[in-house]
This record gives C-alpha cells, structure tokens and sequence, in this order.
C-alpha cells in the first residue's frame, strides 16, 4: 500500500504539505494515487517559487547585488523572457549560469494541436521527471483563455473522467503551473493563435488535477498571475478562475484571501445520493457542506460562483434532475450561481455517455423556468471552460489519436 503524510486537520494549514492530499475525514474519502505518487522527486527551483528574500540570497550567492533580482523579474513577467541572449542588461559572461540558477527548464512542449481555425491550441508538456501535463489556449472576440493543469493526474477518482482513472501522481510546483502561462502569454503576444497578436486576459484552472489539492502552489501562483510586472504577470483576479470539486476548508481558505478570482464547483449532481457515486470527493464533503462554503464564497467575493454540471444520460440529465438543482441553488436566493452544464466528453467503452440533445435542452430550460442563470457549453474548445479534467482527457485522447 501507498505510503501517506498523515493529515489531521479539517483545514489545510499554511504548512500544507506538497503531497496532494486533500484534508477531511479520511475515512470517508482517500485521495486515488497513481502507482508512481511522489517517488519523482521535487522539480528545480525557479525564480517563482521563491520569496523575496529567497531570490536576494541566491543571487547573493552567486555574487549579484541586489537589484538583479528586480531586473530579473522584469524579463520574467514583463518581457517573458527566459533566453541568456535576452539578459543583455546582465553582463555576457555570466548569462547562462545566472538564467540557469533561476529559470531553469520546466515544462518542454512535446506535442501541439490547432483546432477551430486556429483559435485553439492545446499543448502537451513534459516535466523534470518525464511526466506529462496539458494546457490549452483559447481565442474567443472578446478574451484569450488559458486552462491550465496544477497537478499531475488527479486523485478525486470521478468514475466518468478520464484524468481520474490516472490518479494522482503529484502536485506541481508553482513554476511548472507558472511556465504554462509564460508560454500562453508569449504565444498570444506573438501572434501564434489565430487573430493576430494580443493580450492573454483569462486564466482558468480547470485542466488537470483538483487546485484545492495543491492550494499553496496555486495560491502563489494566483498571486504571481494578477500582480503587476515585476511581480507578476498583471491580469486581472477577476480574470481567473480556481475550479474545485468541492474540497471545502480549501473554498473556505480561498474566500478568506480576499482575492476576487471566481470560483467554479464541479457539482455534477443534484443530491448526495447520486454525488456520492459521481463523485466520490462527496463523501467528505456532502453537497449542503459545498453549496455553503461556495455560497459563503459569493457573499465574501460578489463574484458570482460557476457550477459545473457534466450531463450524463440517464444519470444526472433528467427533469428530475434539473428541479432538484434549482431548488437547492434557489435556496440560497437569487443570481449568487451561475450554472454550466456541460455535454459529457465520454471515456470509450465506459458506462458513462453524453446526454440526448433534447435532454440537455430540457434541463437548461427548468433552470431557467426557475429563474437560474444556465449556459450550456458547446463542444468547442470553449467546452474547456466548463469541467475539470474533462479538458484534460479530451486533450490527451486527440493527442493519442493524432500519434
Ligand atoms: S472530474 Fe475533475 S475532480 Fe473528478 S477525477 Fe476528473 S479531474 Fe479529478
């Protein structure tokens, strides 16, 4: 059996360990591992994962005064920039070995997909430890998004997703989850997606893995997305969305960091009944416990809060289905929700298929009739917006089917 960090408290501390584990009752839910969890090793160290303090005394170490570290950031987040022969503010010589001991490679593309006449591009990474992770980019008129990946795998277990099957190999560092946005933000600067050059403006945590399951890094690299050059990458709180399954002290914590990013809870069910088998996270945190912490997060963000719904035929997608939703987000008043359903990607030879057209159709108009605000997603690119790790799976099936 995998060995694990013991966790005790119901709320993730700021020690919260690297290991992807979730807190709660562990009784009532384990974290599904990969066969290879954390036997990887723990990625180099880059400038983002380091304070302010850490970053002087590493140039220190390498004989720099103190305002290289600025100069330092500065290519980072406002030029994004990590290639020595850019450094030309940083004496010849010393170029390489200074960029190495603070931008070293951690993500390296090994596969591209363009699709919906270029304005998506999906991107498949390999880590430090020969491990993959996928983000894409989206073009739309109005905004370019990135869905990025925070950890390897995912250890929620949802039977109907792919990325679950894969179990959860490890947590990303803040780095590895900051370089896909370096890359994204480079790509639609230089007009690499179609539509000309631009401005990344959305950022959405929605690929692979459960963001709360990895809250330090994400945190951090939510703080180092919105901050301003030289701090950050300078878009917008607003702009970003942290998906969750539900991981409750996580949504909790969120809300009390006072950042505005929105919240997004892949809620896929209406009742505990059906919850605790779509997804198995439910049995630590039941759907009253989630709609509380995300309602909670409304009231303390004014950000009106996404609830992502997978419609499966036959499982989740009936009239029955859609009442019970609207009367448990109505509970809560009015307009604090926004809900997503979303057409199922299915696993191939699973149980689990996407919903009749007229069904999705169905469940859309009870949500509205009862005066919630729904959108269903298409089968675009945009669909990425919708469900975590359905993007995920999705991406690595047209990978597969590509190679
Ligand atoms: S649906 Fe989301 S939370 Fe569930 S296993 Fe897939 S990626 Fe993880």
């Amino acid at each position: 059996m995998t060995e694990r960090p013991e966790t005790t408290s119901a709320t993730p501390s700021s020690e919260a360990p690297e290991s992807g584990i979730t807190p709660g009752d562990k009784a009532a839910f384990r974290d599904v591992l990969s066969k290879d969890h954390a036997r990887r090793g723990k990625p180099p160290v880059h400038l983002t994962d380091m304070d302010e303090q850490t970053r002087i005394a590493r140039a220190q170490e390498l004989g720099l005064p103190k305002f290289r570290v600025k100069q330092l950031a500065n290519h980072y987040f406002g030029r994004l920039e990590t290639e020595p022969e850019a450094f030309t503010d940083l004496p010849a010589a010393r170029r390489e070995d200074i960029v190495s001991a603070f931008f070293p490679t951690l993500i390296e593309q090994t596969a591209q997909q363009v699709a919906d006449q270029g304005t998506t591009i999906k991107t498949l990474w390999r880590l430090f430890d020969g491990s993959h992770i996928e983000s894409v980019l989206m073009r739309y008129p109005n905004r370019t998004t990135l869905c990025i990946s925070s950890q390897v795998g995912c250890g929620m277990g949802c039977p109907f997703c792919a990325t679950g099957k894969l179990g959860l190999t490890r947590n990303m560092s803040t780095g590895e989850i900051l370089e896909q946005v370096r890359a994204a933000a480079r790509m639609t600067r230089d007009g690499e997606i179609a539509g000309g050059p631009g401005r990344l403006s959305n950022i959405v945590f929605m690929g692979m893995g459960e963001p709360m399951g990895n809250y330090k890094s994400v945190l951090s690299a939510v703080r180092q997305i919105s901050a301003m050059p030289p701090e950050g990458f300078g878009i917008s709180a607003r702009n970003i969305t942290v998906s969750t399954v539900g991981v409750v002290p996580g949504i909790r914590k969120l809300a009390a960091e006072g950042i505005p990013v929105r919240l997004a809870v892949s809620l896929h069910a209406p009742s505990d009944e059906l919850r605790d088998e779509l997804v198995p996270m439910n049995r630590r945190f039941n759907t009253t416990q989630v709609l509380d912490a995300a309602h909670d997060y409304f009231l303390a963000s004014k950000r009106r809060v996404s609830i992502e719904y997978a419609l499966m035929r036959g499982i989740n997608d009936q009239a029955e289905h859609a009442r019970l939703l609207a009367k448990r987000l109505n509970h809560y008043g009015d307009d604090w929700a926004h809900v997503n359903p979303i057409p199922l990607n299915p696993i191939e030879g699973s149980r689990w298929t996407a919903s009749k057209p007229e069904d999705e159709q169905r469940f859309l108009d009870i949500l509205h009739a009862a005066g919630i605000t729904a959108t269903l997603r298409d089968t675009r690119g945009s669909d990425i917006d919708g469900a975590c790790g359905q993007l995920a799976a999705k991406t690595r099936e047209s990978f597969r089917q590509a190679s």
